[in-house]
């Protein structure tokens, strides 16, 4: 299969489910990315700064970048003037720093929280009781160039569907819990829950996935 008809049939497979389709790129060169762009597709995820922003300055100006890996907050001003949102936002310190760099550029910049669920140790983002907490503290009322539009997380890398499912569940159960809380300040939202990779996107759909991150099974391996 060409990356173009790949991208076709997502975007089909996606569009019949009401799901936003994020075609990661990441470790792919730009005219791979110009061969999806040509088939439709306007929104990529990088996680790296460097090659994200590379990327951007040699490719069509309507893509919507997507930032899906750690950011650093050393690296947050050269993607400030052009990310479309910024997935992987792991903890209050790094939201400010970037409420921060948008405040120099007096433009407001969409982020997503992450959200610990799996069972490795080893990834990123907010735990669910940190996170009820930075919702409702007073800190987050005076991030004035950010906007908080939803949730991302990743499930544990496991062979056992029940798991993945499960970790699924309980982030979107997290995302109707915020959704539903009342007082949050007007640039706190629940829009997008932003869960599934290649391997388990059909399990995040049945999930409520609004957007899906597929990397592997539209670019091939890495
Ligand atoms: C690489 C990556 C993806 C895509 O993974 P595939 O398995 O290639 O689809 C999705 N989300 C994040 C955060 C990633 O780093």
């Amino acid at each position: 299969m060409s990356i173009k008809n790949n991208i076709v049939r997502f975007r089909e497979e996606l569009a019949a489910k009401n799901c936003g389709l994020i075609a990661v790129s990441k470790t792919h060169p730009a005219e791979k990315v110009a061969e999806a762009y040509e088939a439709g597709q306007r929104i990529f995820g990088e996680n790296k700064v460097q090659e994200m922003t590379g990327k951007y300055e040699v490719l069509p100006k309507d893509i919507q970048w997507h930032l899906i890996g750690h950011l650093q907050s050393n690296k947050i001003k050269y993607i400030a003037p052009y990310v479309s949102l910024i997935h992987s936002v792991d903890s209050a310190k790094l939201l400010e720093e970037i409420n921060k760099q948008g405040k120099k550029i007096d433009r407001v910049i969409p982020c997503l929280l992450q959200v610990h669920v799996a069972q490795e140790e080893t990834k990123f983002g907010f735990d669910e009781s940190e996170l009820l907490q930075f919702i409702s503290s007073a800190e987050i009322k005076n991030l004035t160039h950010i906007k908080i539009e939803g949730l991302m997380g990743m499930a544990t890398l496991t062979e056992n569907k029940e798991q993945i499912r499960n970790e699924f569940r309980h982030l979107k159960n997290l995302f109707n819990t915020i959704r539903n809380q009342a007082g949050k300040p007007d640039h706190v939202s629940m829009h997008h829950l932003s869960m599934g990779m290649s391997a388990d996107y059909l399990i995040a759909m049945e999930e409520g996935s609004t957007m899906v991150r597929i990397g592997t099974a539209i670019f091939g391996g890495r």
